[in-house]
């Protein structure tokens, strides 16, 4: 006989507030308070001199992040969206270019092909790890197209293989968003490092953060430098650079601090252990709930690793007939926390659905530049819709500490609430 549901007025699974994920401690307060003794809070120079390239720290963390990533360039910046506009401006999309991107990511994702005044055109998603599906992104390259944003998403790797041969064999550079896959590995290596630019965040929510910050990474040095000009007021620096080349090298303030880069170096130093942590808690709940009817745990392709920023599972719809909205209920009565009906189709938001970005009047669509014809219906995504709209229940794992107990509870939450599904009716 099973206990009566908490929605139903029996007594809830878990009766305590989950500890938030933290993963500061005492290394960073320690890196933080010498930078703030030193006083020298940011050294960057906005001109071509010994500061343009930033201060110790940031240079220093810069050099950590190349060795633990193993990749010759590392350009830290002030967040991940800052990060994949001078990656995507550093690529040299022109006004009216198409730029193939998920519609599962961060909004900032496409906005930043947007800012270069690029066209942002969604390849759906495939049903299994979430990642731009390669077959749906081959449909969606045009005469037009000139590169393409991936993200490999709830971190896990997007199929970057097979999308990196895609894009070889159409002359297409690729930005690989790994904004919630640091440390994630694929059949190619480390997550962030496969493409021709990597971008990684140091946003709070993130698995490890300097509240706010972000890193592009590039085996190119030629993209590295323009980066590097983006980051940091290119326009005022590039004569006196003898740079000759100046597509978008309008440069922005993207200049991390000096004292986020002392603690993100610390910070670095804790990354395999903090993503193995989350690697902990997703096994542990697919040990949990992998062999409930009509729920799909997450899948994990040979030769990769998921770090779970989300552990995303999906609903069978022709085993389990209750309203997905209805079974989260049942499980937040449970006390389960951080459990979120679908994730996100950015291609379906006001500024694509009214083309209106800068100005009025549906620039960069229109005024010249854009010759192609790029669909933001309903329907040009189906996966994706259909897992946002019905099917998908996402349990952000990178919300709270999740500790082994914790776990556990969760896993007897969920059994509970399949144990009574009929009861749901
Ligand atoms: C968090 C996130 C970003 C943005 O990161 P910020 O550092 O907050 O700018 C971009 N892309 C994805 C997929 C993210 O999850």
């Amino acid at each position: 006989m099973s206990e009566q549901l908490a929605l139903l007025g029996g007594q809830p699974t878990i009766r305590h507030d989950f500890q938030p994920y933290n993963p500061y401690g005492g290394e960073e307060a320690e890196a933080a308070r010498l930078v703030i003794e030193g006083g020298a809070l940011s050294c960057f120079l906005g001109t071509w001199s010994d500061g343009f390239y930033g201060g110790p720290h940031v240079q220093a963390f810069e050099r950590a992040w190349e060795k633990a990533f193993d990749i010759p360039h590392a350009v830290a910046v002030n967040s991940a969206t800052s990060g994949l506009i001078a990656a995507v401006g550093a690529l040299e999309v022109e006004p009216g270019a198409e730029v193939i991107v998920s519609p599962w990511t961060m909004s900032a994702t496409a906005a930043a092909i947007l800012v270069w005044n690029g066209i942002p055109v969604f390849a759906d998603i495939e049903p299994e790890t979430f990642g731009m599906d390669p077959e749906a992104i081959e449909r969606r390259i045009t005469p037009r197209t000139q590169a393409i944003v991936v993200t490999d998403i709830f971190g896990h790797a997007a199929r970057l293989g097979e999308i990196m041969d895609i894009a070889a064999r159409h002359g297409l550079k690729v930005v690989e968003d790994a904004a919630q896959a640091p440390a994630a590995v694929c059949e190619r290596g480390l997550v962030g490092t496969v493409a021709d630019i990597g971008v990684y965040s140091l946003n709070y929510h993130k698995h490890i953060h300097t509240g706010e910050g972000g890193v592009c990474v590039t085996r190119d040095p030629a993209l590295a430098e323009r980066m590097q000009l983006i980051r940091n007021h290119a326009e005022a620096v590039v004569a006196d650079k003898h740079v000759s080349s100046l597509a978008n090298l309008i440069g922005f303030n993207f200049r991390l601090g000096e004292i986020e880069a002392a603690m993100g170096r610390e910070q670095l130093r804790k990354l395999k252990g903090l993503a193995a942590t989350r690697t902990r808690v997703g096994t542990a709940l697919t040990a949990h709930l992998g062999n409930l009817e009509g729920l799909r745990v997450p899948v994990v392709r040979p030769g990769c690793t998921h770090v779970y920023y989300v552990y995303g599972v999906v609903l069978d719809r022709s085993v389990v007939e209750i309203p997905r909205e209805r079974i989260l209920d049942a499980l937040r009565a449970e006390g389960v926390p951080a459990a979120h009906a679908g994730y996100t189709n950015i291609h379906l938001l006001p500024i694509f659905q009214q083309r209106i970005a800068y100005g009025r009047h549906g620039f960069p669509w229109s005024g010249g530049f854009y010759e192609g014809e790029v669909s933001y219906e309903r329907g040009t995504c189906p996966v994706a819709e259909a897992l946002h709209a019905r099917t998908l229940i996402a349990l952000h794992t990178c919300l709270h500490r999740f500790s082994d107990e914790e776990v556990d509870l969760v896993g007897h939450a969920f059994r509970k609430v399949w144990n009574q599904l009929e009861q749901l009716r």
